[in-house]
């Protein structure tokens, strides 16, 4: 398939998805135009757009919880950064996404 339509797709299909979490694209367009080929690249090879930045590591299972928009399996880890891991996606209330940064999610707070 084309790799601009299935760009699209993506685009489509991930904006219903993540508004419904409180997410959206990143307003970098640059960015999220290149991580999203990064994605058409990995479902040519792999069969699903797994994550651009996280390894997969070859069980069906745990690779899931890194198929794009992931956002469900991670959501307290990135609710506390604002952003999903790559910054593909914000906060609906980010407005400069170049204040936000990776934070492991060994250093989220845990709720007492
Ligand atoms: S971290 Fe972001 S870009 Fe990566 S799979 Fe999750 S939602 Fe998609």
């Amino acid at each position: 398939m084309d790799t601009t339509k299935r760009k699209e797709d993506f685009r489509t299909y991930y904006t219903a998805v993540v508004d419904a979490l409180g997410y959206k694209f990143n307003p970098d367009q640059e960015l999220v135009d290149f991580l999203l080929e990064q994605e058409v690249q990995i479902e040519r090879k792999f069969g699903s757009p797994f994550c651009p930045c996280q390894a997969i590591v070859g069980e069906r299972e745990e690779d899931m919880k890194i198929c794009c928009p992931c956002i469900p399996f991670h959501k307290k880890h990135f609710d506390y950064m604002k952003q999903c891991w790559c910054g593909l996606f914000v906060h609906k209330d980010v407005t400069d996404p170049s204040t936000l940064r990776q934070i492991p999610a060994c250093d989220v707070p845990t709720e007492e």
